[in-house]
């Protein structure tokens, strides 16, 4: 079965975003456990985490269809030390806002490099920041996105995504999260080429640590290494993309999450989708 839902508001407090998603007929939903924009937050309080956890049993939100995004800010594979320190004490806080959510994924961007270090020295950089993260708390997933490949960000290759894996020691807490706009904006046709993409993935990272998707049209060409997300058969993907995809049972009981630029239609979107399966 397909879970899907948007990354929803918590604005007002974490607790408010199961219902938001609920609001538009989501089985799955994406939220900010804290301000993406600023480095420092106020500690979730009890009663938050408290009704948090209450709502979603009461609107029937598992924790494995739920997928917490981090703060925008944060860079695991940052170039300097006060950089690097500051985005590793940031992505342990957010990790332990999962911890004490009950929420058992945190996904992210891997980081940038600022053309101030080789990739591959970034690449060994993030890993270390997901270790010192994952030693440090119990039971939350670090889900890496791919990305797009804007300016010095790194994660838009299946090789970016396999080596870090590779360098994690817990391998049973660690995933990935793949974004169908940056997947295509990367330069994976996954519109015309969609199988040999797909086995592509399998064999560089494999689908065992596939812990969601992002789900999004995009507005730029293929390789374009640009990320502008579109509605759902707006883009350059196209609605037939979305029902092979909606059909691909490798989809199943995962989070699939909508990105997408109009919220108006978030419910008409989860609609079309769901008319696919
Ligand atoms: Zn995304
Ligand atoms: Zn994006």
């Amino acid at each position: 079965m397909k879970y899907i839902g948007p990354h929803v508001s918590a604005s007002g407090g974490v607790e408010y975003a199961p219902m938001n998603a609920q609001e538009v007929g989501a089985t799955a939903f994406a939220l900010f456990t804290r301000n993406q924009r600023q480095w420092v937050s106020k500690p979730l309080a009890d009663a938050s985490i408290a009704l948090f956890k209450e709502r979603c049993v009461e609107y029937g939100y598992d924790a494995r269809y739920i997928l917490p995004h981090d703060s925008y800010l944060i860079n695991l594979g940052h170039p300097q030390s006060e950089g690097l320190e500051k985005s590793r004490a940031a992505f342990y806080d957010e990790m332990h806002r999962c911890e004490q959510l009950g929420l058992t994924m945190l996904n992210f961007h891997p980081g940038s490099h600022l053309n101030e270090m080789p990739t591959d020295a970034c690449l060994i950089r993030i890993a270390e920041s997901i270790n010192i993260a994952l030693d440090k708390t119990q039971g939350v997933t670090a889900v890496i996105e791919n990305t797009a490949g804007q300016g010095s960000n790194m994660g838009f290759s299946f090789y970016h995504l396999a080596q870090i894996i590779d360098q994690v020691e817990d391998k049973s807490r660690v995933g990935v999260c793949l974004d169908t706009c940056h997947t295509y904006s990367a330069g994976y046709d996954i519109r015309d080429n969609y199988e040999t993409v797909w086995a592509e993935f399998g064999e560089v990272v494999g689908f065992e640590y596939l812990r969601g998707i992002h789900l999004n049209d995009t507005k730029k060409a293929l390789g374009s290494r640009v990320d502008r997300h579109e509605s759902i058969g707006q883009g350059l993907l196209g609605i037939d993309f979305f029902k092979r995809f909606m059909q691909d049972e490798r989809f199943d009981n995962i989070p699939l999450i909508l990105e997408t630029p109009d919220e108006n239609r978030w419910a008409e979107e989860i609609q079309l989708l769901k008319s696919f399966e």
